[in-house]
């Protein structure tokens, strides 16, 4: 038996707030929910992060045989701009200002969403259910807790009794927020608000005359509240309790405690056994707003049309990036962290392509067994890329000093090390050999080396006060679009 066999998945749960050994509910299966996007906008880059970290856990889970159930919906309707209840439907607001009818909204934005995620090598979920799919089903979950008197209707609108279900149950578990504090914190207007408390989250809403996005339900003509549709379609694929529910960090509060108490309430179970979360990512050290221009698009990433960045990057770069880190850790991207990126990921995929070149020896200076499985160890201490990223590069090292002569593999370790980094490399992190040193990038990336060593040229004339070399070179650089921007100490370039 491989090592590696023996050794145990621990998962950080949100939950607990510990690293707890993962056991599924049923053996050899797994049912996982991740929340998927509202399409009304292109796809942030901070929520690609969040499911390519869920699509390792899921690529993992695969690789250890495990059949995995990937259930990510698509939020298509009834997601108000506040969540507070009040505000114009994303989805509805994007229509009017884009003229499109709401669904030509919601297929534009899904094909980007998928397209995407499609570069970035993520794999399909099992299961792509949306809201609007789902509207009898959410309809059914109310008029359970009506019955159970944990919701009330008012004025058409049905709301969750967030201070009763708290009697019996415990809203903020996840979280760990308090409800009286909650509730002594709240300085929320209630006059013009038809809940009996600002803790209660809408069930259902009753649509104003204006409102296009609208279905039919015994309490008015109107659309279901946004945390419902989670509970209504996990439980419906996964069942009333399932395995592991992922998410980003910004929605443990409100959305996954709504989501806790909705699933306890209707089904007298806790829904989900392991809450994963993952953390955002920063651009140059700060948050990524659209409103201050500190923001990247993913398809900017690929083309380099971002003043943030100095040119394009494959997809399997940024991915490589983004698995240099551990998915609960904060993230900060940069266009200096890209290029680092680009050639530590050149670096492996050659490794690997000089791998079946070394020649083979009669015994192996390096333990491929303890390598693997420190491989497996890190993967399995919460899905710790970084730290497989690491002793992925100390085979490489291995391989290029095989290369020079000066370390030995026999035949049959040089294949077990071949097979098992192509495994990690790509089945598990997910990455394109493809996308390395493709034509465009190997050109970008050598047109870059000639670049640079023209600028330390025009410098050194300048050190030497020889103006007309140095402004030569200038106007020769801008003459085929290549414009430089002298900086303090620096000369910057865009290709
Ligand atoms: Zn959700």
């Amino acid at each position: 038996m491989k090592l590696y066999e023996q050794q145990e998945l621990k998962v950080y749960n949100s939950l607990t707030g510990k690293k707890e050994v993962f056991t599924p509910l049923t053996e050899g299966y797994v049912g996982m929910y991740v929340c998927g996007p509202t399409v009304y906008n292109k796809v942030h880059l901070g929520n690609c992060r969040t499911f390519i970290s869920f699509d390792l856990v899921f690529r993992y889970l695969r690789h250890l045989g495990y059949k995995v159930r990937y259930v990510r919906n698509i939020t298509d309707a009834g997601h108000l701009e506040n969540d507070a209840d009040s505000g114009e439907d994303r989805i509805a607001k994007k229509a009017r200002l884009e003229e499109l009818e709401p669904m030509e909204v919601v297929q534009k934005y899904t094909v980007d969403f998928h397209t995407i995620l499609e570069r970035f090598n993520n794999l399909p979920p099992s299961i792509e259910p949306t809201a609007t799919g789902h509207i009898i089903e959410q309809i059914e979950m109310i008029k359970i807790l009506l019955e159970k008197g944990l919701a009330y209707e008012k004025n058409g609108s049905v709301y969750f009794d967030v201070l009763r279900y708290n009697q019996q149950e415990n809203y903020g578990i996840l979280s760990g927020r308090n409800l009286e504090d909650m509730i002594a914190n709240t300085r929320e207007l209630m006059a013009q608000s038809d809940k009996k408390n600002p803790q209660d989250f809408a069930l259902w809403k009753k649509a104003e005359p204006q409102h296009i996005m609208r279905w039919p339900s015994p309490w008015s003509d109107g659309f279901p509240g946004w945390h419902l549709e989670c509970t209504v379609m996990s439980s419906k694929y996964l069942g009333e309790q399932f395995d592991i529910h992922g998410g980003g960090m910004d929605l443990k509060f409100p959305h996954h405690e709504c989501e806790i108490a909705q699933g306890q309430a209707a089904h007298g179970v806790a829904p989900v056994r392991y809450w994963l979360h993952a953390n955002m990512l920063t651009l140059n050290g700060h948050k990524m707003a659209k409103s201050t221009g500190n923001n990247i698009l993913p398809e900017e990433i690929f083309s380099g049309d971002n003043v943030n960045l100095s040119k394009g990057y494959a997809p399997s770069v940024a991915r490589f990036f983004m698995m240099q880190a551990n998915y609960r850790s904060v993230l900060d991207f940069s266009d200096a962290a890209l290029q680092a990126a680009e050639k530590g990921f050149n670096r492996l995929m050659e490794a690997l392509s000089i791998l079946p070149n070394i020649p083979e020896a009669e015994h192996s200076s390096f333990s491929v067994q303890e390598w693997k499985q420190a491989c497996y160890d890190a993967l399995n201490d919460d899905f710790n890329s970084p730290g497989l990223i690491a002793k992925l590069f100390e085979a490489v090292k291995l391989i290029y000093a095989g290369d020079a002569r000066k370390a030995q593999l026999t035949a049959s370790d040089k294949a077990e090390l071949d097979q098992a980094m192509k495994a990690f490399c790509f089945d598990i992190l997910g990455l394109r050999p493809v996308d390395a040193l493709t034509e465009g990038t190997q050109d970008r990336s050598r047109l870059a080396g000639v670049v640079e060593l023209l600028i330390s040229l025009r410098k050194r004339a300048r050190d030497n006060r020889d103006f007309q070399v140095s402004d030569q070179i200038r106007d020769e650089l801008q003459k085929i679009g290549i414009q430089l921007k002298d900086k303090k100490d620096s000369t910057e370039y865009v290709l």
